[in-house]
């Protein structure tokens, strides 16, 4: 017997599914009206699903306890709580947008780990809401898919996220990198296939144990938006790399000035990367990776010494470049290598981590790979 007959007692109708992502570079512009280059992971959350008559949702999810179910009438903000308010969360927008979903029976399963910042909870949202559209033949935009599940994660699970991880989800296609300009609100798929080049993109979860996140994003949020409001602009992405400088003196606060600095160099950085990939250059991305991390490590202070040691490790060990990636504090970082280097980097980082008396790391392959779909 199949799983979903196991929980539910019916065949399944379909199975949808949508990856988890990484950010190129980029990082912590989004909420400045910057610049983004995520890829999507060949990891992702896959929904088996069967349409119900009831206006019930039961959702279960192989890892978690039990089958918890929600009536359609009375989803509010807060009515769902634990994992279930992602699945949840989705149903509520599709019905405020009065999408004629009915109610489902859905089985969560994964192989993107959670909470490791590959954007699980967004792939959550989205293979759920392309389920339940997907159950009732709704055809709907990727892009507007993408808005519903930040819209679900902002309003009714309550996690203040950009627009990155959702659009990365949806709109990537393989063997591209979304160019995706947060300000235009334009996306553009750049040809990134490191396998072509002899090349990999490593993905290495540091398994850092999460510290003072919420409190430590607030804040750069808030020294983003003080300097912005203190040059006058109504968010940093207004401030040309050429004029940095000059808004660097007319900042009365030191540490709102690196941040500064960090978002305007790190747009700077986003624009290069994508004209080196456009010109096919791949291994000249790599120092940007480089440059990106001392940045956020210096500049916008949001490593932890797991992230920092698995960098340099990685280069020290041959990389042509290598960064944190995320949100910061902990997740994963990502390294451009020689192909024939994989091996030797990722001996290498493990050796480093069991010297400093780190959790052992685990790698995953970063392969870029399509956004959401149905699978069968
Ligand atoms: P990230 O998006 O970086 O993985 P988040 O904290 O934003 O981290 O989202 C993780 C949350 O998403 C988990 O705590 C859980 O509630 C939910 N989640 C992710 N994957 C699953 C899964 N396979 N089954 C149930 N819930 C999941
Ligand atoms: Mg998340």
């Amino acid at each position: 017997m199949s799983r979903f007959v196991e929980y539910f007692g019916v065949e399944p109708d379909g199975s949808w599914r949508a990856p988890g992502r990484v950010n190129l570079i980029g990082e912590h512009t989004d909420y400045n009206d910057g610049l983004v280059l995520p890829i999507a992971l060949p990891n992702q959350i896959t929904i088996t699903a069967s349409a119900r008559t009831d206006g019930l949702i039961s959702v279960a999810s192989a890892g978690q306890d039990g089958v918890i179910s929600f009536s359609l009438d009375s989803l509010a903000p807060g009515s769902v709580k634990d994992w279930a308010a992602y699945p949840a969360g989705a149903a509520w927008v599709l019905l405020q947008d009065k999408y004629e979903i009915g109610g489902a029976n859905l089985l969560v399963e994964s192989d993107l780990p959670s909470g490791a910042g590959l954007s699980s909870s967004a792939a959550l949202l989205c293979a759920t809401a392309v389920a339940l559209l997907g159950l009732h033949d709704i055809e709907v935009d990727p892009a507007e898919v993408a808005r519903l599940a930040q819209r679900a994660e902002n309003q009714y699970v309550g996690a203040p996220v950009g627009l990155m991880d959702q659009m990365a989800s949806m709109c990537c296609t393989a063997g591209h990198a979304l160019y995706f300009d947060i300000r235009a609100m334009t996306t553009d798929q750049i040809p990134f296939e490191p396998a072509a080049d002899g090349l990999a993109l490593l993905v290495v979860d540091v398994k850092a144990p999460h510290r003072l996140v919420d409190g430590e994003y607030a804040a750069r949020r808030n020294s983003c938006e003080q300097a912005a409001a203190q040059l006058g602009v109504p968010a940093l992405r207004s401030i040309a790399f050429e004029e940095l400088d000059d808004a660097l003196a007319r900042l009365s606060d030191d540490v709102d000035r690196r941040r500064v600095r960090h978002v305007v160099t790190e747009i700077r950085r986003v624009e290069d990367a994508v004209a080196l990939l456009r010109a096919g250059n791949l291994r000249a991305v790599g120092p940007l990776f480089t440059a990106s991390h001392a940045s956020l490590r210096d500049d916008f202070e949001i490593t932890v010494p797991e992230l920092d040691v698995a960098v340099d490790t990685a280069l020290a060990a041959g990389a042509l470049g290598a960064r944190m990636t995320g949100g910061g504090f902990g997740g994963c970082i990502i390294a451009l290598v020689e192909a024939s280097a994989t091996d030797t980097i990722l001996t290498a980082i493990d050796k480093s981590f069991a010297d400093h008396g780190f959790t052992t790391p685990s790698a995953l392959d970063a392969t870029p790979s399509a956004g959401a779909s149905r699978i069968s």
